[in-house]
């Protein structure tokens, strides 16, 4: 061999003994073939075997087979975000004519989704009270092709009744899909409470160090697996292999940060409701929380994620006050080491009164620093809701 061919083609080494703990990141566009015919014949290797960079590496399948085996589902499918897992299952599974239900509580950019991209293609979409229960069989009609459910409400924690609206939906052949973000498979597994489909934004605590972006869907249907997987196909969505081992290392984390994150969050919501009126603290595990019944017989455990309602006349007080904290950083996505404060004006956004009605809702993420730091930042914030009311 030439000395220019072994730049591009090294000499091939052992891989024997090398029993490392950690996946390794296998990189790929091209997949190379032993012979033409098996070229020729390469859609013969089905969904589990590799053809192209883009449909998966092993790196891709370790993580998505973890995920797979954490939801109890047969298949997952990796997406660049969140947000991308989300649409894909709109993508997939709608077309004009046809109208999906999206809870008043979803996460926000998924009513972007619905106002913009999709009326545009003449699909419709309804808004339905995130506390609807069993009644959403009364919104149920033939153009109704997806039920969207998000448990617990973003920022306002409001916990849907998921057998009861996938129960009415299954009666109709509607497929149920769910945002399960909050709790994460290790708290809830929503494939067993009869979901059909279920996101995840890898992003927050499986990813955990705010550093990456990724979603997930799984599902266990082999029809619904094989339409989404060819709309990822059509749209040509992968993800990079080095941000799945990113996401494989911050799994082997994720169950003690959560245990940890998740105590800490309970203790904070515990105290402030002593201190203010308890309908002010939107965290599920609380009892005062108005569907914490219902949270109890689903969830195996909470996130460290959850809301206070602030009266909407302390505003400023309240950003001069997410202004001084010292261990809380301010912004968006949550799930990571750092602890999290943002307040949102959710009021406006939102067609049901639901868990917060009035006020500004601000949103905490507990993340690892000593609780300590993080109680001196929100004591502040407390007292001044507690003095208000
Ligand atoms: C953050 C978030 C998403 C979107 O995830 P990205 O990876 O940021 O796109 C979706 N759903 C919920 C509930 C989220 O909190």
């Amino acid at each position: 061999m030439k000395d220019q061919t072994v730049c591009v083609c090294p000499p091939e080494i052992s891989h024997e003994g090398f029993a490392s703990l950690a996946t390794p990141t296998y990189r790929a566009s091209t997949i190379a073939f032993e012979n033409s015919a098996a070229y020729a014949s390469r859609a013969e290797r089905g969904d589990k075997g590799y053809v192209y960079g883009l449909h998966g590496t092993p790196t891709t399948r370790t993580l998505e087979a973890a995920i797979s085996a954490l939801e109890g589902a047969k298949y997952t499918m990796v997406q660049p975000s969140g947000q991308a897992a989300i649409s894909l299952v709109f993508l997939a599974l709608l077309k004009p004519g046809d109208t999906v239900l999206v809870p008043d509580c979803a996460y926000p950019p998924v009513s972007t989704l619905c106002n913009g991209y999709l009326a545009e293609r003449g699909i419709a979409h309804r808004v339905y009270d995130p506390l609807i229960g069993a009644d959403i069989a009364s919104m149920l009609d033939d153009s109704v092709k997806l039920v969207w459910v998000e448990s617990p409400g973003s920022a306002t924690m409001e916990v849907q009744d998921l057998p009861a609206i996938a129960g009415a939906a299954r009666a109709r052949g509607i497929p149920v899909a769910i945002d399960n973000t909050w709790a994460s498979p290790l708290h809830f597994k929503p494939l067993n409470f009869g979901a059909d489909i279920v996101v995840e934004a890898l992003t927050k605590y499986f990813a955990g160090h705010s550093d990456l972006l990724m979603g997930s869907v799984s599902v266990n249907d082999d029809a619904l697996h094989a339409k989404l997987k060819s709309t990822l196909h059509m749209l040509g969505i992968g993800v990079s292999p080095d941000d799945c081992t990113l996401v494989l290392r911050g799994m082997e984390t994720m169950a003690v940060r959560l245990k940890h994150g998740s105590a800490v969050a309970l203790d904070f919501a515990t105290r402030m409701a002593k201190k203010m009126d308890p309908k002010r603290v939107l965290h599920p595990a609380l009892s005062s929380h108005p569907q914490h019944e219902m949270w109890k017989r689903d969830f195996a455990g909470a996130s460290a994620l959850f809301s206070i309602v602030v009266p909407a006349d302390n505003a400023s007080e309240l950003n001069s006050l997410i202004d001084q904290a010292k261990t809380f950083s301010i912004g968006a996505s949550w799930g990571g080491t750092h602890s999290l404060m943002v307040p949102m004006a959710i009021g406006e956004m939102r067609q049901f009164a639901g868990n917060a009605p009035d006020g500004l809702v601000l949103r905490l993420s507990i993340g690892m620093e000593d609780p300590e730091d993080l109680w001196a930042d929100l004591e502040p914030i407390v007292e001044m809701v507690a003095r208000h009311g």
